[in-house]
């Protein structure tokens, strides 16, 4: 199975593809967790990483597109595929993505596009208390959102890998929802 989750912050993604990855067995890669594993060890990566999440922003392109790289190329990846969560944010980075799987050849089975409108996904934020989940902060992850990752729908809707999803309601039913999108042979 290879699914990318889409989505705005707050739009649920983590806890969707968290689900989806433990009832496929499939490796879960959210780039936001293996960042924040960095900041915590103090790493290099960490410390670069961190004055880009504490505003808001996103870490460079090709610091991520690295990090994908070299997860990507492991052997559970090889054997069982992935669910990204929370990359592609950018174009270059999709690019960057597609180029990476046909050299591997392999190719993407779906994208779920989780949708939640804008009030609500303040309201979950807020609610979250995440270093990075202060209201201007928050403000500015929107910001860069609709920039830079909404114009991926219009990417992936071109491709014909687009499933979108209402991310409000019964986390089961979402849950679900997702499973039928990405269809019974995944
Ligand atoms: P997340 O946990 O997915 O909300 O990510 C938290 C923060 O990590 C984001 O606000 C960005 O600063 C950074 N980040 C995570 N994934 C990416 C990515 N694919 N590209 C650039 N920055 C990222």
């Amino acid at each position: 199975m290879k699914v990318v989750f889409l989505g705005p912050p707050g739009a649920g993604k983590g806890t969707q593809a968290v689900r989806i990855a433990e009832k496929f067995n499939v490796p879960h890669i959210a780039t936001g967790d293996i960042l924040r594993a960095a900041v915590k060890e103090g790493t290099e990566l960490g410390k670069l990483a961190k004055s880009y999440m504490d505003r808001g922003e996103l870490v460079p392109d090709d610091v991520i597109i690295g990090i994908i790289r070299e997860r990507l190329s492991q052997d559970d990846v090889r054997s069982s595929g992935f669910i990204l969560d929370g990359f592609p944010r950018t174009l270059p980075q999709a690019e960057a993505l597609d180029e990476l799987l046909s050299s591997i050849n392999m190719e993407l089975d779906k994208v779920i596009y989780l949708n939640v409108d804008d009030e609500e996904i303040v309201k979950r934020l807020l609610s979250r208390g995440r270093a990075d989940d202060n209201e201007d902060v928050i403000r500015n992850r929107l910001e860069v959102y609709r920039k830079q990752t909404a114009p991926l729908i219009d990417y992936y809707k071109g491709k014909g890998l687009l499933a979108e999803i209402n991310g409000v309601g019964d986390i089961d039913e979402i849950t679900q929802k997702i499973v039928e999108a990405i269809g019974v042979n995944g």
